[in-house]
């Protein structure tokens, strides 16, 4: 089908939740590369968001999920499952926690840890403890507790009432988190680096600072790592970085390489509180889905993704760095942890040279009128981000 096609049947058959979207539709990827219906070729330096960490289209990846498609795509969670188990042992041989439970989606991880934290204390005979705090301009997902969790009150706003129990408090102000425990309070919930509200990173003595208070005051430390775990932001997860462990952490995006899934990831004493029954779901963590997270999991090892995304982050964030205190003042600021990265821009551009990227062929997103946001695949090479960057400096020159 051709664009003007798809984009009629999208209008007429689909819920407008997206708006008028970017005009492209894709049929291909290799790499870092996409090819529309129209034929022409893209960059993808927003990677599905923070998905298509490994590129597409990777030969083990394709092997491994085709051989897995042509077996067996599912089967339920009442029968043992070979990849699941195969999995979960991955994850925990390569992170602080002791037992997955895998989910479809970012927020239904979130929901597990949620509802994980509650029970914790629920057995500990501490039924009062439910409370949990979260930070403002976070973002945990739209589903109503996800939705009563995130720090944004433009996305809940209108699905009120939401679930109760979450109070927001602003990042980096440890005063504020303090004062906000009460005898209530079950967990605190955060991502290490703010993802979509446009990258905003914990600092790391405030992290620290928040686990000795939960240590302390006998609260869960969770973090959100949907975004930032799978080597984004330079470790294979984000609190590795900050070396604060937390009780339970959640993964989704780039764990199955754009086969859905997420994970709930807790240490042994937390991950004790769910017994049978308790927790669940129908595709979650099925033969398909947890084949894709392992062939994920060996490339990432296999092609050192995570420290390819240390290095060129920090190449990425000194270029342009060089350019802010030269020849681009327009850039104010650069956010990077990893290959997450921000731009600040002094001017509201941010959406004009979006538009002028994708004229080159290029894919970002904006975040409001001042935010550039850019998620790379793990898999470019210094190469690639010099291109970026002369592309993105054009595009800036043709937007100001
Ligand atoms: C994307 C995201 C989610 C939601 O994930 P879905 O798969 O869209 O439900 C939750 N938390 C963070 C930090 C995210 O970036």
């Amino acid at each position: 089908m051709f664009l003007n096609e798809i984009q009629e049947y999208d209008k007429k058959y689909f819920m407008n939740t997206f708006g008028s979207r970017i005009p492209v539709a894709f049929t291909k990827g290799e790499g870092i590369h996409l090819w529309s219906t129209e034929g022409e070729k893209y960059t993808d330096f927003f990677a599905g968001i923070a998905v298509n960490s490994i590129g597409y289209s990777h030969p083990t990846f394709v092997d491994m999920v085709t051989e897995q498609v042509s077996s067996l795509i599912h089967c339920s969670n009442l029968y043992y499952i070979e990849a699941q188990a195969l999995l979960a042992k991955e994850l925990v041989e390569n992170s602080c926690a002791d037992k997955i439970f895998f989910s479809n989606s970012g927020a239904e991880a979130n929901e597990g840890a949620i509802k994980l934290a509650r029970i914790y204390f629920k057995k500990l005979g501490k039924p009062e403890k439910y409370e949990i705090i979260t930070l403002q301009k976070s973002f945990h997902g739209r589903t109503i507790t996800t939705l009563s969790a995130t720090g944004q009150e433009k996305y809940a706003k209108p699905f009120e009432p939401l679930t109760q129990g979450f109070k927001k408090v602003p990042i980096n102000d440890f005063a504020a988190l303090e004062a906000a425990i009460t005898e209530n309070t079950c967990a605190v919930m955060l991502e290490p680096v703010q993802g979509e509200s446009g990258v905003y990173p914990c600092n790391p003595e405030y992290l620290q600072n928040v686990k000795r208070l939960c240590l302390e005051k006998d609260i869960l430390l969770i973090f959100d790592e949907v975004q930032t775990g799978i080597g984004r932001t330079g470790k294979l997860f984000c609190y590795q970085k900050y070396n604060v462990e937390p009780d339970i952490f959640t993964l989704a995006k780039a764990l199955g390489g754009g086969i859905p899934i997420g994970a709930v990831c807790a240490k042994e004493h937390a991950a004790g509180a769910f017994t049978p029954g308790e927790h669940g779901s129908t595709f979650g963590g099925n033969p398909l889905a947890c084949t894709a997270g392992l062939a994920v999991m060996k490339i990432m090892k296999e092609e050192k993704l995570s420290e390819n995304a240390e290095k060129l982050g920090l190449y990425i964030k000194s270029r342009l760095e060089a350019l802010s205190s030269s020849t681009y003042p327009v850039i104010s600021e650069i956010r990077a942890v990893g290959l997450m990265i921000g731009i600040e821009l002094n001017k509201p551009v941010a959406p004009a040279v979006k538009a002028k990227m994708f004229e080159k062929k290029y894919l970002i997103a904006n975040v409001g009128e001042n935010i550039l946001r850019i998620l790379p695949p793990l898999i470019i090479t210094q190469a690639d981000a010099d291109e970026f960057i002369a592309a993105l400096t054009s595009a800036i020159d043709e937007a100001l």
